[in-house]
């Protein structure tokens, strides 16, 4: 196993923009690292250049402490475990994973073979399916024969390339475990990308997040969620995703499209002398007042909402409140938008309130949250200002 380090690391494919602009990252021995964001922020780039797959046009790459910008892929012992596993569909489970031991003509005896199939089925809990063909094995059981391969071979680290992007929302929960539990079992260094961010929040000890080509934060799911960088990881990560509302600042208020709610101390300060913000409210951190107790309506903000409409899902009631935006940030939003692949320009505020609420479509609704909960940005250059 081995530590991953990445030194400003630059590609540029032909004479184009650049896919990466000086990406620097330290993955320590050991450690699930996932990088995520929208199509083409240039994550599989960054993956494939550390396993060897496309050349890295400057900077350096480290793995184990050792410089490995020219080594060839297969120097680098490190597994890439694919989208589709690449098993062989004509050999046994027990071949499959055999298969890179007997592609060394004869380093290894079939006694030696055997030992290490048979210590990485264990490890897997393939035992049992060793004689099987991979069509017979559920997709689970593919994805540890894959993994199989790359214990066999004694990999420094797991690469994985969306591996889950082609399963059904039920399975994709299911692997999704399963490869945490066998990346905890196996303590290997495992880099993997993906563009869900549910995935890089389950699964990752780390989440790099990256939008064309830069690194926007590197840091635990829950660090990203309690204390995202900018507008844009703020916008990421969460689902059903952050509202975004403009904030107009007035001595020691501040006004909401909905409400206003009071700013002081080091919040204050940090807004300084700007008169407009973005402020970010989660649609979770939103409540129906109808269904809270006078202590702690009292300690946050009601304000009155006209409700468009609801959607009912069994564990949360969604409800959609349109609002006018401000021009002066509506660029900005937009901007924002397209960045995250999202649709057009937010002018409503969804909030995820408890499945219990009456509040129907049409409705006029007290809804309520506490003001500790908003996050505010500047509104040029989108940093986290809480
Ligand atoms: P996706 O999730 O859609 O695969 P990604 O985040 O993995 O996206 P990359 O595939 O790394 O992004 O691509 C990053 C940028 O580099 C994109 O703008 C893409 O068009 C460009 N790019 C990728 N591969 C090549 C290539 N072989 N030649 C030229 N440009 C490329």
């Amino acid at each position: 196993m081995a530590s991953i380090v990445l030194k400003d690391i630059v590609k540029k494919y032909g004479d184009g923009f650049p896919a990466v602009k000086g990406v620097s990252l330290d993955i320590a021995d050991g450690e699930f690292v996932i990088l995520v964001g929208p199509s083409g922020c240039g994550k599989s780039t960054l993956l494939r250049m550390i396993v060897g797959l496309e050349d890295i046009t400057s900077g350096d790459l480290e793995i184990g402490g050792k410089r490995v910008n020219e080594k060839a892929p297969r120097d680098r012992h490190l597994a890439m475990v694919f989208q589709n596993y690449a098993l062989y569909p004509h050999l046994t489970v027990y071949e499959n994973i055999a298969f890179p031991l007997r592609l060394t003509k004869g380093q290894f005896s079939q006694e030696e073979i055997d030992r290490k199939v048979n210590l990485a089925a264990d490890t897997l809990e393939l035992r049992d399916h060793l004689e099987r063909k991979p069509a017979n094995l559920s997709g689970g059981q593919r994805q540890r024969v894959a993994m199989g391969r790359a214990i066999v071979r004694e990999a420094e680290a797991f690469l994985f390339d969306e591996p889950l992007s082609n399963l059904d929302a039920k399975l994709r929960g299911q692997m999704r475990t399963e490869i945490a539990r066998m990346q905890r079992r196996l303590g290997t260094t495992t880099v993997y990308v993906t563009h869900d961010q549910t995935e890089a929040l389950t699964l990752g000890d780390r989440v790099a997040v990256l939008k064309k080509g830069e690194l926007q934060q590197v840091a635990s799911p829950r660090g990203l969620y309690e204390q995202p960088a900018n507008l844009f990881v703020a916008g990421f990560i969460g689902s059903p995703p952050m509202n975004f509302l403009p904030g107009e600042v007035d001595g020691g208020t501040m006004r909401l499209p909905f409400a206003e709610v009071p700013i002081d101390g080091p919040l204050r300060e940090r807004i300084g002398d700007r008169k407009l913000v973005i402020v970010g409210l989660r649609p979770e951190h939103v409540e129906d007042a109808a269904l809270l107790e006078g202590e702690k309506i009292a300690g946050g903000v009601r304000f009155d909402a006209e409700i468009d409409v609801t959607e009912w899902l069994g564990s949360e009631l969604y409800a959609y409140i349109p609002f006018d935006t401000h021009p002066d940030v509506a660029a900005k939003l937009e901007e924002l938008d397209r960045d995250l692949d999202g649709e057009g320009m937010r002018t409503q505020v969804i909030v995820a309130l408890s499945s219990e609420s009456d509040v129907r479509d049409g409705d006029e609704a007290q809804l309520w949250f506490d003001p500790a909960r908003l996050m505010v940005f500047d509104p040029e250059t989108g940093e986290n200002l809480t």
